[in-house]
């Protein structure tokens, strides 16, 4: 606790001690900013964290129509450059807001010169010199689909390097001039040419490509090679550097996730009184178009499936006398969402005939 004091204490001493300049490249939760999801001054080093509450304070553009392409919190690893989103250094990065980060504040991180962190020399950077998209600290978990649309791509953006750019890579068209883009994925659960709906689960992020640890990079682009805009739209007290923006797309003018069920599976075992070798067991779960798949483990330890591709159901178990028995439940919905779930153990009584 100690160390951890003095390190604040030290961190206060060398905020303070950087140029007034210097406040305006910190994410803000020392300063008025219209979207207070920024502030977690706590977290800072990893970046701020996205977590479906903030509100930009901006209305939806005409045509908004974006959810989170995640569920759940997640850091904010980096940002959409406004001064230059096109991977070119210019040593300026303009956040949404209208704050400013320069190399000459903080620094370039000496492991990325393209990162801009906050304290001098270190890598505590969400600022990322000509970054086209948000960077979302998912690791290794389900990505999905920000609105309705058509996947156009799912595969390696570049198939003949496995190590370049965005690596495994979904774009879905939204039939409005713009795509979602979804980078360095692991595993793609979606085909060129299928229909996929809001909040549906199209892939598992990873870090293939070009990254230095697993994330999402999350862009919106225009159809045919227009170049990106920044869902966060522009909310700078000056004119947008970044001339091809067309507002705040969320579709409530606030990034939050899709209003789809999340699976959470509960399941119940009980010893039937009708009859001493039955159990009665249950399965259930929010969602929609719910597939079960439940396992029955019995002495020994051995999961044996027992219901596949089976819906919501109460079913009747018999094992031996004297046994003990639980059950595993796992589910996977319509989108995508999966979520497992164990019962508690059962234990049938013995024979009468064995019984002391
Ligand atoms: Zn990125």
């Amino acid at each position: 606790m100690r160390i951890l004091v003095t390190t604040l204490s030290l961190l206060t001493l060398l905020l303070h001690a950087v140029p007034v300049q210097a406040a305006d490249a910190l994410p803000p939760g020392h300063q008025a900013s219209p979207y207070v999801r920024w502030s977690y001054p706590s977290q800072m080093s990893y970046g701020p964290i996205e977590n479906g509450t903030g509100n930009t304070g901006m209305a939806p553009a005409a045509g908004a129509f974006l959810t989170l392409p995640f569920m759940g919190p997640h850091y904010i690893t980096s940002i959409f450059d406004h001064c230059s989103p096109d991977y070119s250094i210019n040593g300026r990065i303009c956040r949404y807001d209208g704050v400013i980060a320069s190399a000459k504040v903080g620094g370039p991180d000496p492991t990325f010169s393209a990162g801009y962190a906050q304290t001098p020399g270190g890598q505590d950077y969400i600022y990322y010199d000509g970054h086209d998209g948000y960077d979302y600290g998912l690791y290794y978990e389900p990505v999905a689909a920000a609105a309705a649309g058509t996947v156009i791509l799912s595969g390696w953006v570049v198939p003949s390097c496995h190590s370049c750019l965005s690596g495994l890579t979904i774009e879905i068209n939204h039939g409005n001039g713009l795509l979602t883009y979804y980078g360095h994925l692991s595993q793609l659960y979606v085909a060129v040419g299928q229909s996929v709906r809001r909040g549906q689960v199209i892939g598992l992020s990873g870090m293939t490509g070009t990254a230095t640890g697993p994330h999402l990079h999350f862009g919106v682009y225009y159809i045919g090679g227009g170049g990106p805009i920044d869902p966060y739209g522009w909310g700078g007290s000056y004119p947008d550097p970044y001339s091809k923006d067309i507002g705040d797309l969320w579709l409530t003018g606030s990034p939050r996730y899709a209003n789809v069920p999340m699976p959470k599976v509960t399941i119940t075992a009980v010893a039937s009184k009708r009859d001493p070798t039955a159990i009665d067991v249950s399965w259930s779960s929010p969602g929609g178009g719910d597939k079960f798949v439940v396992y029955a483990v019995g002495p020994g330890g051995a999961f044996k499936k027992w219901a596949a591709n089976a819906g919501a159901a109460n079913a009747v178990f018999h094992g031996q006398p004297g046994g003990y028995y639980w059950f595993w439940a796992s589910v996977t919905t319509d989108l995508g969402w999966k979520d497992a779930n164990g019962s508690s153990v059962v234990w049938l009584k013995s024979d009468h005939r064995t019984e002391q």
